[in-house]
Protein backbone atom coordinates (compact mmCIF):
# COMPACT_ATOMS: atom_id res chain seq x y z
CA UNK A 1 0.00 0.00 0.00
CA UNK A 2 2.77 2.20 -0.19
CA UNK A 3 2.92 5.63 -1.98
CA UNK A 4 2.56 9.20 -2.25
CA UNK A 5 0.21 10.38 0.38
CA UNK A 6 1.17 7.79 2.82
CA UNK A 7 2.96 7.54 5.61
CA UNK A 8 4.57 4.29 7.19
CA UNK A 9 3.54 2.46 10.40
CA UNK A 10 6.75 3.23 12.41
CA UNK A 11 5.50 6.79 12.50
CA UNK A 12 7.79 8.56 10.07
CA UNK A 13 5.18 11.04 8.96
CA UNK A 14 2.92 9.64 11.00
CA UNK A 15 1.64 9.58 15.16
CA UNK A 16 2.36 6.21 16.09
CA UNK A 17 3.96 4.82 19.09
CA UNK A 18 7.34 3.09 19.66
CA UNK A 19 9.59 1.11 17.61
CA UNK A 20 8.93 -1.95 15.46
CA UNK A 21 11.89 -4.31 17.17
CA UNK A 22 12.60 -5.90 13.69
CA UNK A 23 11.44 -5.97 10.41
CA UNK A 24 9.59 -8.85 8.14
CA UNK A 25 9.14 -7.61 4.49
CA UNK A 26 5.63 -7.69 3.10
CA UNK A 27 4.66 -9.70 0.21
CA UNK A 28 7.15 -9.41 -2.64
CA UNK A 29 4.44 -8.25 -4.58
CA UNK A 30 2.09 -5.47 -5.12
CA UNK A 31 -1.91 -6.43 -5.33
CA UNK A 32 -3.71 -4.56 -8.44
CA UNK A 33 -6.35 -2.51 -6.47
CA UNK A 34 -9.49 -3.74 -6.46
CA UNK A 35 -12.21 -1.05 -5.12
CA UNK A 36 -15.82 -1.73 -4.61
CA UNK A 37 -17.88 0.47 -6.36
CA UNK A 38 -19.84 3.44 -4.37
CA UNK A 39 -22.05 3.44 -6.73
CA UNK A 40 -24.67 1.25 -5.01
CA UNK A 41 -24.92 3.61 -2.00
CA UNK A 42 -26.74 6.90 -2.22
CA UNK A 43 -26.24 8.79 0.90
CA UNK A 44 -28.39 11.99 1.58
CA UNK A 45 -27.30 15.28 2.30
CA UNK A 46 -29.55 14.84 5.86
CA UNK A 47 -31.00 12.22 7.80
CA UNK A 48 -34.30 12.97 10.21
CA UNK A 49 -35.05 10.86 12.76
CA UNK A 50 -37.54 7.91 12.47
CA UNK A 51 -40.18 8.09 14.68
CA UNK A 52 -43.45 6.34 14.12
CA UNK A 53 -43.09 4.83 11.04
CA UNK A 54 -41.98 8.21 9.17
CA UNK A 55 -38.52 10.64 8.94
CA UNK A 56 -39.00 13.33 11.13
CA UNK A 57 -36.90 16.56 11.62
CA UNK A 58 -35.46 16.96 15.41
CA UNK A 59 -37.10 18.91 17.83
CA UNK A 60 -34.00 19.61 19.64
CA UNK A 61 -33.20 21.51 15.93
CA UNK A 62 -29.29 20.08 16.29
CA UNK A 63 -27.71 17.96 14.08
CA UNK A 64 -24.31 16.55 13.51
CA UNK A 65 -21.71 15.51 10.97
CA UNK A 66 -20.98 11.41 10.38
CA UNK A 67 -17.84 10.98 8.64
CA UNK A 68 -15.65 8.31 6.36
CA UNK A 69 -13.11 7.32 8.91
CA UNK A 70 -10.88 6.31 5.84
CA UNK A 71 -10.51 9.80 4.49
CA UNK A 72 -11.72 12.14 7.21
CA UNK A 73 -14.35 13.19 4.67
CA UNK A 74 -17.94 14.63 5.71
CA UNK A 75 -20.81 12.05 4.49
CA UNK A 76 -24.06 13.34 5.49
CA UNK A 77 -25.35 15.21 8.61
CA UNK A 78 -27.65 13.19 10.77
CA UNK A 79 -30.11 14.48 13.53
CA UNK A 80 -29.39 14.55 17.32
CA UNK A 81 -32.39 13.97 19.35
CA UNK A 82 -32.92 15.25 22.61
CA UNK A 83 -35.03 14.46 25.26
CA UNK A 84 -37.99 15.69 23.77
CA UNK A 85 -37.44 13.47 20.73
CA UNK A 86 -36.62 10.54 22.57
CA UNK A 87 -39.93 10.84 24.67
CA UNK A 88 -41.58 10.79 21.20
CA UNK A 89 -40.11 8.06 20.17
CA UNK A 90 -40.98 5.85 22.97
CA UNK A 91 -44.68 7.37 22.97
CA UNK A 92 -44.77 5.66 19.51
CA UNK A 93 -43.37 2.58 20.25
CA UNK A 94 -46.19 2.68 23.03
CA UNK A 95 -48.89 3.37 21.02
CA UNK A 96 -47.79 0.70 18.39
CA UNK A 97 -47.72 -1.55 21.03
CA UNK A 98 -50.82 -1.35 22.65
CA UNK A 99 -52.94 -0.40 19.59
CA UNK A 100 -51.31 -3.46 16.99
CA UNK A 101 -47.80 -5.63 18.17
CA UNK A 102 -48.84 -6.91 21.31
CA UNK A 103 -51.97 -8.79 19.89
CA UNK A 104 -50.57 -9.56 16.45
CA UNK A 105 -50.09 -13.43 16.38
CA UNK A 106 -46.75 -14.72 15.95
CA UNK A 107 -47.44 -16.19 12.59
CA UNK A 108 -48.01 -12.91 11.61
CA UNK A 109 -45.14 -11.24 13.45
CA UNK A 110 -42.52 -13.88 12.14
CA UNK A 111 -43.81 -12.66 8.33
CA UNK A 112 -42.67 -9.03 8.63
CA UNK A 113 -39.02 -10.30 11.02
CA UNK A 114 -39.13 -12.45 7.98
CA UNK A 115 -39.29 -10.17 5.31
CA UNK A 116 -36.71 -7.86 6.56
CA UNK A 117 -34.36 -10.51 6.50
CA UNK A 118 -34.68 -11.05 2.83
CA UNK A 119 -34.73 -7.38 1.80
CA UNK A 120 -31.28 -7.53 4.10
CA UNK A 121 -30.04 -10.09 1.92
CA UNK A 122 -31.21 -8.39 -1.54
CA UNK A 123 -29.82 -5.17 -0.30
CA UNK A 124 -26.65 -6.41 1.18
CA UNK A 125 -24.52 -5.28 -1.31
CA UNK A 126 -25.57 -2.02 -0.72
CA UNK A 127 -26.24 -2.16 3.25
CA UNK A 128 -22.00 -3.66 2.91
CA UNK A 129 -20.65 -0.91 1.31
CA UNK A 130 -22.58 1.66 3.70
CA UNK A 131 -21.05 -0.12 6.44
CA UNK A 132 -17.52 0.25 5.16
CA UNK A 133 -17.81 3.48 4.42
CA UNK A 134 -19.52 5.40 7.80
CA UNK A 135 -17.50 2.69 9.97
CA UNK A 136 -14.00 1.96 8.13
CA UNK A 137 -14.37 -1.98 8.47
CA UNK A 138 -13.14 -4.12 5.31
CA UNK A 139 -15.31 -4.73 2.68
CA UNK A 140 -14.53 -8.14 2.40
CA UNK A 141 -15.67 -8.21 6.79
CA UNK A 142 -18.84 -6.04 5.89
CA UNK A 143 -19.73 -8.40 2.98
CA UNK A 144 -19.24 -11.66 3.89
CA UNK A 145 -19.77 -11.35 7.69
CA UNK A 146 -22.06 -8.41 8.81
CA UNK A 147 -24.58 -8.70 6.25
CA UNK A 148 -25.17 -12.40 6.13
CA UNK A 149 -25.48 -12.94 10.14
CA UNK A 150 -27.39 -9.87 10.52
CA UNK A 151 -29.88 -11.66 7.82
CA UNK A 152 -29.61 -14.91 9.74
CA UNK A 153 -30.10 -12.91 13.15
CA UNK A 154 -33.81 -11.95 11.79
CA UNK A 155 -34.09 -15.35 9.51
CA UNK A 156 -33.35 -17.28 12.79
CA UNK A 157 -35.91 -15.10 15.02
CA UNK A 158 -38.63 -15.18 12.39
CA UNK A 159 -38.71 -19.05 13.54
CA UNK A 160 -38.90 -18.76 17.06
CA UNK A 161 -42.36 -15.62 16.87
CA UNK A 162 -44.74 -18.16 16.20
CA UNK A 163 -43.00 -21.01 18.77
CA UNK A 164 -42.68 -18.95 21.83
CA UNK A 165 -45.43 -21.07 23.89
CA UNK A 166 -43.37 -23.73 23.33
CA UNK A 167 -40.09 -22.58 23.99
CA UNK A 168 -40.34 -22.14 27.39
CA UNK A 169 -41.23 -25.52 29.26
CA UNK A 170 -43.90 -25.13 31.56
CA UNK A 171 -44.02 -21.33 31.17
CA UNK A 172 -46.22 -19.19 28.70
CA UNK A 173 -44.61 -15.96 26.98
CA UNK A 174 -45.75 -12.34 27.34
CA UNK A 175 -43.98 -9.92 25.50
CA UNK A 176 -42.82 -7.44 27.97
CA UNK A 177 -43.61 -3.89 26.47
CA UNK A 178 -41.18 -1.07 24.60
CA UNK A 179 -37.49 -1.88 24.66
CA UNK A 180 -35.06 0.81 24.95
CA UNK A 181 -31.86 -0.10 22.80
CA UNK A 182 -27.93 1.40 22.57
CA UNK A 183 -25.62 -0.22 20.66
CA UNK A 184 -21.91 0.71 19.51
CA UNK A 185 -19.97 1.48 16.36
CA UNK A 186 -18.12 -2.10 15.90
CA UNK A 187 -20.85 -4.19 14.25
CA UNK A 188 -23.81 -1.25 13.56
CA UNK A 189 -25.81 -3.13 11.58
CA UNK A 190 -25.09 -6.88 13.45
CA UNK A 191 -25.85 -5.23 16.88
CA UNK A 192 -28.74 -3.50 15.75
CA UNK A 193 -29.74 -7.29 14.29
CA UNK A 194 -28.92 -8.67 17.33
CA UNK A 195 -31.10 -6.09 19.38
CA UNK A 196 -34.03 -5.68 17.20
CA UNK A 197 -34.77 -9.19 15.66
CA UNK A 198 -35.65 -10.79 19.17
CA UNK A 199 -37.68 -7.75 20.21
CA UNK A 200 -39.63 -8.40 17.01
CA UNK A 201 -40.19 -11.56 17.65
CA UNK A 202 -41.20 -11.79 21.46
CA UNK A 203 -43.68 -8.83 20.83
CA UNK A 204 -41.83 -6.19 21.90
CA UNK A 205 -41.39 -2.48 20.35
CA UNK A 206 -38.26 -1.00 20.35
CA UNK A 207 -36.93 2.16 20.43
CA UNK A 208 -32.83 2.03 18.71
CA UNK A 209 -30.15 4.30 19.54
CA UNK A 210 -27.05 3.86 17.18
CA UNK A 211 -23.63 5.40 18.08
CA UNK A 212 -23.08 8.75 16.87
CA UNK A 213 -20.11 7.60 14.28
CA UNK A 214 -22.05 4.76 12.73
CA UNK A 215 -25.45 5.93 12.12
CA UNK A 216 -26.13 5.41 8.96
CA UNK A 217 -27.07 1.61 8.00
CA UNK A 218 -29.58 1.77 10.51
CA UNK A 219 -31.58 4.27 8.92
CA UNK A 220 -31.01 2.76 5.89
CA UNK A 221 -32.79 -0.42 7.88
CA UNK A 222 -35.32 2.25 8.43
CA UNK A 223 -36.19 2.58 4.85
CA UNK A 224 -36.46 -1.65 5.10
CA UNK A 225 -38.73 -1.36 7.62
CA UNK A 226 -41.11 0.96 5.29
CA UNK A 227 -40.56 -1.14 2.67
CA UNK A 228 -41.95 -4.46 4.39
CA UNK A 229 -44.87 -2.19 5.72
CA UNK A 230 -43.61 -3.02 9.34
CA UNK A 231 -46.74 -1.45 11.60
CA UNK A 232 -45.48 2.62 12.57
CA UNK A 233 -43.71 2.86 15.90
CA UNK A 234 -43.38 -0.65 16.03
CA UNK A 235 -39.48 0.27 15.87
CA UNK A 236 -37.95 3.73 16.17
CA UNK A 237 -34.47 4.80 15.67
CA UNK A 238 -33.26 7.63 17.54
CA UNK A 239 -29.84 9.09 16.43
CA UNK A 240 -27.27 11.24 18.71
CA UNK A 241 -24.74 10.99 21.21
CA UNK A 242 -23.87 9.59 24.78
CA UNK A 243 -26.78 12.07 25.50
CA UNK A 244 -29.53 10.53 23.38
CA UNK A 245 -28.27 7.19 24.87
CA UNK A 246 -28.79 8.48 28.26
CA UNK A 247 -31.75 9.94 27.29
CA UNK A 248 -33.48 6.72 26.55
CA UNK A 249 -32.40 4.93 29.69
CA UNK A 250 -34.42 7.51 31.57
CA UNK A 251 -37.31 7.38 29.99
CA UNK A 252 -40.06 5.96 32.16
CA UNK A 253 -41.93 4.71 28.97
CA UNK A 254 -39.41 1.78 28.45
CA UNK A 255 -39.62 -1.52 30.17
CA UNK A 256 -36.76 -2.88 29.13
CA UNK A 257 -32.87 -1.51 27.95
CA UNK A 258 -30.43 -3.34 26.13
CA UNK A 259 -27.31 -1.96 25.67
CA UNK A 260 -23.78 -2.95 24.07
CA UNK A 261 -20.63 -0.91 24.95
CA UNK A 262 -17.98 0.25 27.29
CA UNK A 263 -18.15 -1.28 30.80
CA UNK A 264 -17.75 2.32 32.15
CA UNK A 265 -21.19 3.42 30.36
CA UNK A 266 -22.63 -0.16 31.17
CA UNK A 267 -22.13 0.94 34.84
CA UNK A 268 -23.52 4.22 34.94
CA UNK A 269 -26.85 2.72 33.19
CA UNK A 270 -27.06 -0.26 35.95
CA UNK A 271 -27.34 2.52 38.33
CA UNK A 272 -29.84 4.58 36.64
CA UNK A 273 -31.88 1.51 35.89
CA UNK A 274 -31.55 0.34 39.60
CA UNK A 275 -34.84 0.17 41.57
CA UNK A 276 -36.55 1.46 38.45
CA UNK A 277 -38.64 -1.96 37.09
CA UNK A 278 -36.78 -1.79 34.20
CA UNK A 279 -35.37 -4.72 33.29
CA UNK A 280 -31.12 -4.89 31.71
CA UNK A 281 -29.18 -6.93 30.08
CA UNK A 282 -25.45 -5.46 29.19
CA UNK A 283 -22.89 -6.33 26.68
CA UNK A 284 -19.50 -5.40 27.69
CA UNK A 285 -16.15 -5.20 27.04
CA UNK A 286 -13.52 -7.94 27.25
CA UNK A 287 -9.71 -9.01 27.39
CA UNK A 288 -10.33 -12.62 26.48
CA UNK A 289 -7.09 -15.01 26.08
CA UNK A 290 -6.67 -17.09 23.20
CA UNK A 291 -4.43 -20.16 24.74
CA UNK A 292 -2.56 -22.27 22.63
CA UNK A 293 -1.21 -25.71 23.86
CA UNK A 294 2.17 -27.33 22.35
CA UNK A 295 -0.05 -30.36 20.71
CA UNK A 296 -1.76 -27.41 18.59
CA UNK A 297 -1.78 -27.56 14.91
CA UNK A 298 0.22 -24.44 14.83
CA UNK A 299 -0.80 -23.32 11.60
CA UNK A 300 -4.19 -23.17 11.71
CA UNK A 301 -3.78 -21.82 15.72
CA UNK A 302 -1.65 -18.67 13.94
CA UNK A 303 -4.38 -18.11 11.89
CA UNK A 304 -6.68 -18.51 14.20
CA UNK A 305 -4.90 -15.95 16.62
CA UNK A 306 -4.72 -13.15 13.69
CA UNK A 307 -8.17 -13.60 13.20
CA UNK A 308 -8.56 -13.62 17.09
CA UNK A 309 -7.41 -10.37 16.90
CA UNK A 310 -6.99 -8.43 13.20
CA UNK A 311 -10.47 -9.46 12.35
CA UNK A 312 -12.55 -5.58 12.44
CA UNK A 313 -9.00 -3.94 13.47
CA UNK A 314 -9.63 -5.34 16.77
CA UNK A 315 -13.12 -3.30 17.47
CA UNK A 316 -14.45 -6.54 19.07
CA UNK A 317 -15.79 -6.55 22.56
CA UNK A 318 -14.81 -10.56 22.23
CA UNK A 319 -11.30 -10.04 20.33
CA UNK A 320 -8.38 -12.71 21.70
CA UNK A 321 -6.55 -9.72 22.95
CA UNK A 322 -4.06 -12.22 25.23
CA UNK A 323 -2.46 -14.33 23.64
CA UNK A 324 -1.47 -17.44 26.46
CA UNK A 325 1.34 -19.69 24.49
CA UNK A 326 2.92 -22.80 26.32
CA UNK A 327 6.25 -21.73 26.47
CA UNK A 328 7.86 -24.43 24.78
CA UNK A 329 5.76 -23.36 21.41
CA UNK A 330 6.50 -19.39 21.88
CA UNK A 331 9.40 -18.83 19.67
CA UNK A 332 7.86 -20.70 16.86
CA UNK A 333 4.62 -19.00 17.33
CA UNK A 334 5.61 -15.44 17.38
CA UNK A 335 8.08 -16.08 13.77
CA UNK A 336 4.89 -17.64 12.06
CA UNK A 337 2.62 -14.51 13.42
CA UNK A 338 5.70 -11.99 12.63
CA UNK A 339 5.42 -13.53 8.95
CA UNK A 340 1.73 -13.78 9.14
CA UNK A 341 1.72 -10.03 10.10
CA UNK A 342 3.49 -8.82 6.87
CA UNK A 343 1.32 -10.21 4.58
CA UNK A 344 -1.47 -8.33 6.36
CA UNK A 345 -3.42 -5.25 3.99
CA UNK A 346 -3.53 -1.96 5.89
CA UNK A 347 -5.67 0.82 3.79
CA UNK A 348 -8.45 1.59 1.70
CA UNK A 349 -11.53 -0.17 3.35
CA UNK A 350 -13.70 -0.23 0.09
CA UNK A 351 -10.43 -2.38 -1.66
CA UNK A 352 -11.91 -6.12 -1.55
CA UNK A 353 -7.90 -6.82 -0.83
CA UNK A 354 -7.62 -5.17 2.21
CA UNK A 355 -7.10 -7.17 5.46
CA UNK A 356 -7.09 -4.12 8.20
CA UNK A 357 -9.44 -1.11 7.59
CA UNK A 358 -9.84 2.18 9.49
CA UNK A 359 -9.76 2.71 12.87
CA UNK A 360 -13.11 4.19 13.35
CA UNK A 361 -12.97 7.04 15.05
CA UNK A 362 -9.87 9.55 15.90
CA UNK A 363 -10.81 9.25 19.53
CA UNK A 364 -10.58 5.57 19.09
CA UNK A 365 -7.28 6.07 17.54
CA UNK A 366 -5.67 8.20 20.48
CA UNK A 367 -7.31 5.69 22.56
CA UNK A 368 -5.15 3.10 20.90
CA UNK A 369 -2.00 4.93 20.95
CA UNK A 370 -1.92 5.73 24.38
CA UNK A 371 -2.18 2.03 25.44
CA UNK A 372 0.55 1.10 23.12
CA UNK A 373 2.77 3.69 24.10
CA UNK A 374 1.64 2.71 27.93
CA UNK A 375 3.04 -0.94 26.67
CA UNK A 376 6.63 0.43 25.41
CA UNK A 377 7.18 2.31 28.52
CA UNK A 378 6.21 -0.30 30.73
CA UNK A 379 8.51 -2.40 29.26
CA UNK A 380 7.37 -4.74 27.07
CA UNK A 381 8.66 -5.28 23.14
CA UNK A 382 6.60 -4.04 19.92
CA UNK A 383 6.75 -5.17 16.95
CA UNK A 384 4.51 -3.62 13.63
CA UNK A 385 5.61 -5.26 10.11
CA UNK A 386 6.76 -2.96 7.66
CA UNK A 387 3.83 -1.24 6.11
CA UNK A 388 2.13 1.96 4.99
CA UNK A 389 -0.76 3.71 5.96
CA UNK A 390 -2.70 6.60 4.14
CA UNK A 391 -1.63 9.83 5.27
CA UNK A 392 -5.68 10.98 5.93
CA UNK A 393 -7.88 9.60 8.19
CA UNK A 394 -7.31 7.08 10.97
CA UNK A 395 -5.22 4.07 10.70
CA UNK A 396 -3.05 1.85 13.16
CA UNK A 397 -0.54 -1.07 11.91
CA UNK A 398 -1.11 -4.44 13.39
CA UNK A 399 0.76 -4.48 16.36
CA UNK A 400 2.39 -7.36 18.86
CA UNK A 401 3.98 -7.04 22.46
CA UNK A 402 6.41 -9.71 23.75
CA UNK A 403 8.06 -9.65 27.12
CA UNK A 404 4.63 -8.56 28.25
CA UNK A 405 3.35 -9.65 32.39
CA UNK A 406 0.08 -9.69 33.99
CA UNK A 407 0.46 -6.37 35.02
CA UNK A 408 0.66 -3.99 31.97
CA UNK A 409 -1.92 -2.00 31.08
CA UNK A 410 -1.83 -3.76 27.74
CA UNK A 411 -2.58 -7.17 29.32
CA UNK A 412 -5.15 -5.70 31.57
CA UNK A 413 -7.07 -3.14 29.74
CA UNK A 414 -9.35 -3.45 26.53
CA UNK A 415 -7.22 -1.74 23.99
CA UNK A 416 -10.15 -2.29 21.38
CA UNK A 417 -7.52 -2.19 18.39
CA UNK A 418 -5.19 -4.40 16.44
CA UNK A 419 -2.74 -4.84 18.97
CA UNK A 420 -1.96 -8.57 20.42
CA UNK A 421 -0.58 -8.48 24.31
CA UNK A 422 1.26 -12.42 24.11
CA UNK A 423 2.26 -13.75 27.58
CA UNK A 424 3.64 -17.76 28.36
CA UNK A 425 2.46 -20.55 30.63
CA UNK A 426 3.54 -23.41 31.11
CA UNK A 427 1.22 -25.94 32.91
CA UNK A 428 -2.63 -25.93 32.18
CA UNK A 429 -3.31 -24.99 35.41
CA UNK A 430 -1.44 -21.84 34.95
CA UNK A 431 -3.37 -20.76 31.73
CA UNK A 432 -6.35 -21.00 33.59
CA UNK A 433 -5.10 -19.11 36.50
CA UNK A 434 -3.73 -16.31 33.84
CA UNK A 435 -6.90 -16.28 31.69
CA UNK A 436 -9.20 -15.74 34.86
CA UNK A 437 -7.02 -13.40 35.89
CA UNK A 438 -9.21 -10.32 34.71
CA UNK A 439 -12.16 -8.19 35.23
CA UNK A 440 -14.23 -9.72 32.01
CA UNK A 441 -15.08 -12.62 31.31
CA UNK A 442 -16.79 -12.61 27.74
CA UNK A 443 -15.13 -14.87 25.55
CA UNK A 444 -11.85 -17.73 25.46
CA UNK A 445 -10.40 -19.72 22.64
CA UNK A 446 -8.50 -22.95 23.37
CA UNK A 447 -5.59 -24.39 20.76
CA UNK A 448 -5.05 -27.98 21.00
CA UNK A 449 -5.74 -31.52 19.64
CA UNK A 450 -7.06 -33.43 22.84
CA UNK A 451 -10.89 -33.48 23.36
CA UNK A 452 -10.20 -34.34 26.94
CA UNK A 453 -8.53 -30.95 27.64
CA UNK A 454 -10.67 -28.50 25.33
CA UNK A 455 -13.66 -30.08 27.94
CA UNK A 456 -11.40 -29.73 30.48
CA UNK A 457 -10.47 -25.60 30.34
CA UNK A 458 -13.50 -24.92 28.98
CA UNK A 459 -14.84 -25.97 32.28
CA UNK A 460 -12.62 -23.77 34.04
CA UNK A 461 -13.44 -20.80 31.48
CA UNK A 462 -14.95 -18.23 33.43
CA UNK A 463 -16.11 -16.69 29.59
CA UNK A 464 -19.17 -16.83 28.41
CA UNK A 465 -18.08 -17.78 25.02
CA UNK A 466 -15.18 -20.61 24.72
CA UNK A 467 -13.78 -20.97 21.38
CA UNK A 468 -11.87 -24.37 20.75
CA UNK A 469 -9.44 -24.62 17.64
CA UNK A 470 -11.59 -21.97 16.63
CA UNK A 471 -12.27 -18.30 16.85
CA UNK A 472 -14.75 -15.47 16.47
CA UNK A 473 -17.19 -17.69 15.13
CA UNK A 474 -21.05 -16.99 15.49
CA UNK A 475 -24.35 -18.39 14.61
CA UNK A 476 -27.96 -16.94 15.57
CA UNK A 477 -28.78 -19.50 17.26
CA UNK A 478 -25.86 -19.82 19.79
CA UNK A 479 -26.55 -17.33 23.21
CA UNK A 480 -23.41 -15.05 23.64
CA UNK A 481 -22.51 -13.03 26.50
CA UNK A 482 -20.61 -12.56 29.34
CA UNK A 483 -19.94 -12.91 33.17
CA UNK A 484 -18.35 -10.12 35.94
CA UNK A 485 -17.27 -7.09 34.28
CA UNK A 486 -18.37 -8.20 30.73
CA UNK A 487 -21.99 -7.70 31.84
CA UNK A 488 -25.08 -9.89 32.16
CA UNK A 489 -27.86 -11.53 29.99
CA UNK A 490 -27.56 -13.37 26.80
CA UNK A 491 -28.05 -12.30 22.64
CA UNK A 492 -28.89 -14.90 20.62
CA UNK A 493 -30.56 -18.08 20.38
CA UNK A 494 -33.79 -19.27 22.60
CA UNK A 495 -31.47 -17.55 25.46
CA UNK A 496 -31.70 -14.38 23.28
CA UNK A 497 -35.60 -13.65 23.64
CA UNK A 498 -35.99 -14.52 27.07
CA UNK A 499 -34.62 -10.65 28.70
CA UNK A 500 -37.79 -9.52 26.00
CA UNK A 501 -40.34 -11.70 27.42
CA UNK A 502 -42.56 -12.12 30.48
CA UNK A 503 -42.38 -15.74 31.61
CA UNK A 504 -45.20 -16.80 33.77
CA UNK A 505 -45.51 -20.09 34.84
CA UNK A 506 -48.56 -21.98 33.00
CA UNK A 507 -51.80 -23.63 34.87
CA UNK A 508 -53.18 -26.36 32.54
CA UNK A 509 -52.43 -26.01 28.83
CA UNK A 510 -54.62 -22.94 28.08
CA UNK A 511 -53.41 -19.57 27.06
CA UNK A 512 -51.44 -20.42 23.84
CA UNK A 513 -50.59 -18.47 21.58
CA UNK A 514 -50.04 -18.97 18.12
P1 LIG B 1 -19.71 3.73 24.71
O1 LIG B 1 -20.05 2.74 25.76
O2 LIG B 1 -19.57 5.15 25.07
O3 LIG B 1 -20.79 3.66 23.51
C1 LIG B 1 -21.72 2.63 23.30
C2 LIG B 1 -23.10 3.23 23.04
O4 LIG B 1 -23.59 3.87 24.20
C3 LIG B 1 -23.10 4.31 21.96
O5 LIG B 1 -24.30 4.28 21.25
C4 LIG B 1 -23.00 5.56 22.81
O6 LIG B 1 -23.42 6.71 22.13
C5 LIG B 1 -23.90 5.23 23.94
N1 LIG B 1 -23.67 6.01 25.15
C6 LIG B 1 -22.59 6.74 25.51
N2 LIG B 1 -22.76 7.29 26.74
C7 LIG B 1 -23.98 6.90 27.16
C8 LIG B 1 -24.74 7.11 28.35
N3 LIG B 1 -24.27 7.85 29.34
N4 LIG B 1 -25.96 6.55 28.46
C9 LIG B 1 -26.45 5.77 27.48
N5 LIG B 1 -25.79 5.54 26.32
C10 LIG B 1 -24.57 6.07 26.17
O7 LIG B 1 -18.42 3.24 23.99
P2 LIG B 1 -17.37 4.16 23.20
O8 LIG B 1 -17.89 4.32 21.86
O9 LIG B 1 -17.07 5.41 23.94
O10 LIG B 1 -16.11 3.25 23.24
C11 LIG B 1 -15.26 3.29 24.39
C12 LIG B 1 -14.69 1.94 24.67
O11 LIG B 1 -15.74 1.04 24.96
C13 LIG B 1 -13.96 1.30 23.51
O12 LIG B 1 -12.67 1.73 23.42
C14 LIG B 1 -14.08 -0.14 23.87
O13 LIG B 1 -13.06 -0.45 24.78
C15 LIG B 1 -15.42 -0.25 24.53
N6 LIG B 1 -16.48 -0.70 23.63
C16 LIG B 1 -16.95 -1.96 23.78
C17 LIG B 1 -17.91 -2.42 22.92
C18 LIG B 1 -18.44 -3.79 23.03
O14 LIG B 1 -18.95 -4.33 22.05
N7 LIG B 1 -18.41 -4.40 24.19
C19 LIG B 1 -18.41 -1.64 21.83
C20 LIG B 1 -17.90 -0.28 21.79
C21 LIG B 1 -16.98 0.12 22.66
P3 LIG B 1 -22.34 7.51 21.22
O15 LIG B 1 -21.50 6.53 20.52
O16 LIG B 1 -23.19 8.20 20.28
O17 LIG B 1 -21.61 8.36 22.15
Amino acid sequence: MAGDGERNAKGEGGALQGRPSQVVRRTPWEYTPAPESRDVVRIKDRYDLFIGGRFVPPLSERWRTTIDPSTEESLAEVAEAGEEDVARAVEAAREAWDTSWRDLPGKERAKYVYRIARELQERSREFAVLETIDGGKPIKESRDVDLPLAAAHFFYYAGWADKLDYAFVGRRARPLGVAGQIIPWNFPLLMAAWKLAPALAAGDTAVLKPAETTPLTALLLAEVLQDVELPPGVVNIVTGGGETGAALVHQPGVDKIAFTGSTEVGKAIQRTVASSGKRLTLELGGKAANIVFDDAPLDQAVEGIVNGIYFNQGHVCCAGSRLLVQESLFEPVVEKLKARLGTLRVGDPLDKNTDIGAINSKQQLEKIEELVASGTEEGAEIYQPECHLPERGFWFAPTLFTGVSQSHRIAKEEIFGPVLSILTFRTPEEAVEKANNTPYGLSAGVWTEKGSRILWMAQRMRAGVVWANTYNRFDPSSPFGGYKESGFGREGGVHGLEPYLELEPVTGNGGRRG
